[in-house]
């Protein structure tokens, strides 16, 4: 049989590292389409991808959320699922083109099933009857892992018994299991996107806004001990832009993200907050450790040399520090932190201050 999807853009020296994402979205297939089907939630892009980090279990926000509507809504519609979609996705022209086209992979791979099962299945009904039928044969409430996986393969191998040649679904089930990989690739790279800021490859203040309040939440819950926050914002950065360009400007901006990411790791929260202003949200540190690590940064910055045309550019930050009082609100917590930059500013600058409550 020919093979029904068309995956050029998977690459076909399938390497290590590309077979073992593979098996990991296989297994996530695995569980999520019979997920899908059980709740009768219709199999369409947005709510794969929903439901896809759902599995992964990354963004607790986002479990909460859509337990939450599991729970309520008897039937998941398409406007529950665009709501929750849009509070955590920003979709922009070239997100929506990645779900248009999942959206296409997956009708052909429905119409390929429809084909070789001799019936109809359009995509969003008989697909999901065709799973619903077998997966009801399980008992209600928490599926684990195992019974997911064996539901899976006897769902796979009763459908290969349907056909005249197993081959047939086989090839089948690895073409669209291919798409599902390299899509799923593409979509979780476009959610990255719309996380990093382009110019510092920091997170940008929509990441951060978004990281800020589960960071409360899990703080809240007891997840981690503390939760504090530095403020950074350039000294007289506008000086800098006037006399050696703005283009000097940006280089100033990328070095200083490069100081401020090497000391706030992949642990804490490095982000661009504005032009010249970035926030690290540090978690899980003692106040001294805190305030080593953003003196450590200001002293770093103040010893680079930055040398544009054969001259030195010196370059300062200030920063202000707010360790996270319980039941306070976000705004609260950053207020804070920008009055004691305030006050490191007219204290003279290049230096750091921290709030107290
Ligand atoms: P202060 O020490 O009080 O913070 O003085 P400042 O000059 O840093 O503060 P001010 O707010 O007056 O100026 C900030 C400047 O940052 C103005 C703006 O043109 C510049 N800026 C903002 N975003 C960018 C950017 O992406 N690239 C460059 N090159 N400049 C930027
Ligand atoms: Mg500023
Ligand atoms: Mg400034």
């Amino acid at each position: 049989m020919e093979r029904p999807i068309n995956n050029n853009h998977v690459n076909s020296s399938v390497d290590a590292d590309f077979s073992e994402l593979m098996d990991f979205s296989y297994d996530m297939a695995k569980k999520l389409l019979p997920f899908l089907a059980r709740r009768r939630i219709p199999l369409t892009p947005e709510n794969y991808h929903l439901f896809y980090d759902y599995f992964l279990g990354s963004n607790p926000e986002l479990t909460r959320q859509l337990n939450e509507a599991l729970q309520k809504e008897s039937l998941f519609t398409p406007a529950v699922s665009n709501r929750i979609y849009k509070t955590f996705y920003e979709i922009d022209s070239e997100h929506v083109k990645v779900l248009t086209q999942m959206g296409e992979q997956i009708e052909t791979i429905s119409t390929s099933l429809e084909e070789n099962l001799g019936q109809s299945l359009d995509s969003t009904g008989r697909f999901q009857h065709f799973l619903n039928d077998s997966v009801s044969q399980i008992e209600h409430g928490q599926l684990r892992a195992e019974e997911m996986k064996r539901l899976v393969d006897s769902l796979l191998s009763e459908t290969k018994n349907a056909l005249d040649s197993q081959s047939a679904l086989a090839d089948l089930m690895e073409a669209s299991n291919k798409v599902i990989v390299a899509l799923t690739e593409e979509l979780k790279d476009k959610t990255r996107q719309a996380n990093i800021d382009d110019l510092t490859q920091l997170y940008n203040r929509r990441f951060m806004k978004q990281r800020f309040g589960e960071l409360i939440h899990e703080f809240s819950v007891g997840g981690f001990k503390s939760l504090s926050m530095a403020i950074f914002d350039l000294d007289r950065f506008k000086t800098i832009n006037d006399t050696w360009g703005h283009s000097v400007g940006d280089k100033v901006l990328v070095i200083t993200s490069k100081i401020i990411k090497s000391f706030a790791g992949d642990y804490h929260v490095a982000c661009r907050y504005g032009g010249e202003e970035f926030v690290i949200l540090f978690v899980g540190l003692e106040e001294t450790e805190v305030e080593s690590l953003t003196e450590s940064i200001r002293k770093k910055l103040e010893e680079t040399q930055i040398t544009i045309r054969g001259e030195n550019i010196p370059v300062t930050i200030s920063a202000g520090i707010s360790y996270y009082v319980p039941g306070e609100d976000e705004i609260a917590f950053i207020t804070r932190a920008d009055k004691a930059l305030y006050e490191a500013k007219a204290a003279g600058r290049n230096q750091v201050k921290v709030a107290r409550e």
